[in-house]
C-alpha cells in the first residue's frame, strides 16, 4: 500500500481500480502519438499500455490520518451502481472496503469525507446499498461537498432534459447524503481545520475545489481531476473530454502546478499511474514531475 508523510499525517492511497481504461486519443482530444516516445522512459508501464493505446489512470482515494482524525479525499465508483454509460463501472463490485479495513480504517471511523468535485468516478462510495436503498457508507463523518458544483448539478438533474446528471451519480451518491444531513457545503475558500484549505479551482466542473494540507511545514495539494495523468505536467495545455470549461481547467491546472514548484507541495491527483503521487519542478517555461525520490 503506498503510504506517504506529510508532517504529522499520514495519508495512504486506497485503491478502487488500475488498469489501462481509457483511449488516449479520446480521453485528451489533444493527444500527440508523438508523446509516447519522448516519454517512454517513465510512460511505460504505470501510466499507458503501448497495445491497446490506452492510458492507466488509477481510480483511488486517499486516506489522511491526522490528530487521530480520518479524513477520505474522493470516494471512486462505488460498488453496485448502475452505470451503463460506462461498462467498466458497470454494477462493479471491488473489494475497495476491504483496503480501506486493510489501512486500519472501518467506514463508521471515518470523520470526514472530502469530494473535490461531484463526478461520478469521485462520489461512488458515498454511499452503499442496503435493503434496496442507498444509504451513506461513513455514517458518523461530515461530507464536504462545493456548494458551486453541487447547485449545478442539482439544476441540471432536475431537469428531464438534462437529468440525470454525472451518469446518475448525484441521486445515488450525492443526494442520499444531503438528505441524511450529513454534509458541508463549502463556497469560496475556507479552511476546513487546522491542516485543510480548500480554494475554488472551477474549469473540469464549475465547482471543483482543490484541496491545500499543511502539516509541520510539509504541504501538499489534493488536485482531484484538475490534472488526471502526468502527461498534463508536461502539457498543462491539455484538457480532457470531460473538462467543463476549456480556460478555466487549463488555468486551474497552471495555478495548481505553479503552486507545487513554487511552494515544494506534494502534488496529491486522484488519477496517476505509479508511484501516483510526485513533486513538481519549473524548467524553462513548464513543468516537469519528479517520482524519484517520490517517498
Ligand atoms: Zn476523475
Amino acid at each position: 500500500m503506498v503510504e506517504v508523510k506529510l508532517g504529522a499525517a499520514t495519508v495512504r492511497r486506497i485503491e478502487e481500480s488500475y488498469e489501462p481504461n481509457f483511449d488516449a486519443k479520446v480521453f485528451f482530444p489533444d493527444w500527440d502519438p508523438a508523446v509516447v516516445d519522448r516519454h517512454a522512459g517513465w510512460l511505460m508501464p504505470g501510466h499507458y499500455d503501448r497495445e491497446s493505446g490506452f492510458l492507466k489512470l488509477s481510480i483511488h482515494s486517499w486516506l489522511v490520518t491526522v490528530g487521530g482524525r480520518r479524513i477520505l479525499i474522493d470516494t471512486c465508483v462505488g460498488n453496485h451502481k448502475p452505470r451503463p454509460h460506462r461498462p467498466k463501472w458497470h454494477l462493479m463490485e471491488t473489494r475497495y472496503l476491504d483496503r480501506l479495513k486493510a489501512a486500519g480504517v472501518e467506514p463508521d471511523q471515518v470523520d470526514m469525507v472530502m469530494c473535490t468535485h461531484l463526478h461520478v468516478d469521485h462520489v461512488g462510495w458515498n454511499t452503499r446499498l442496503d435493503n434496496g436503498r442507498w444509504v451513506p457508507t461513513f455514517k458518523n463523518a461530515k461530507y464536504v461537498f462545493s456548494r458551486a458544483d453541487y447547485d449545478h448539478y442539482l439544476k441540471l438533474d432536475s431537469d428531464p432534459a438534462t437529468g440525470p446528471v454525472n451518469g446518475g451519480s448525484f441521486r445515488d451518491s450525492v443526494l442520499p447524503v444531503v438528505e441524511a444531513g450529513l454534509t458541508q457545503m463549502v463556497e469560496g475558500a475556507a479552511q476546513i481545520d487546522d491542516n485543510m484549505r480548500v480554494e475554488p479551482a472551477p474549469g473540469h466542473t464549475p465547482g471543483t475545489i482543490a484541496i491545500k494540507f499543511e502539516s509541520k511545514g510539509e504541504k501538499a495539494l489534493f488536485c482531484g481531476d484538475i490534472l488526471h495523468h502526468a502527461l498534463q505536467v508536461y502539457h498543462p495545455e491539455w484538457n480532457s473530454f470531460a473538462c467543463a470549461e476549456a480556460a478555466g481547467a487549463r488555468r486551474s491546472r497552471r495555478e495548481a502546478l505553479e503552486h507545487c514548484a513554487g511552494s515544494g507541495a506534494r502534488l496529491m491527483p486522484c488519477h496517476f499511474g505509479a508511484p501516483f503521487t510526485c513533486h513538481i519542478e519549473h524548467k524553462g517555461p513548464g513543468f516537469v514531475p519528479r517520482f524519484q525520490d517520490s517517498f
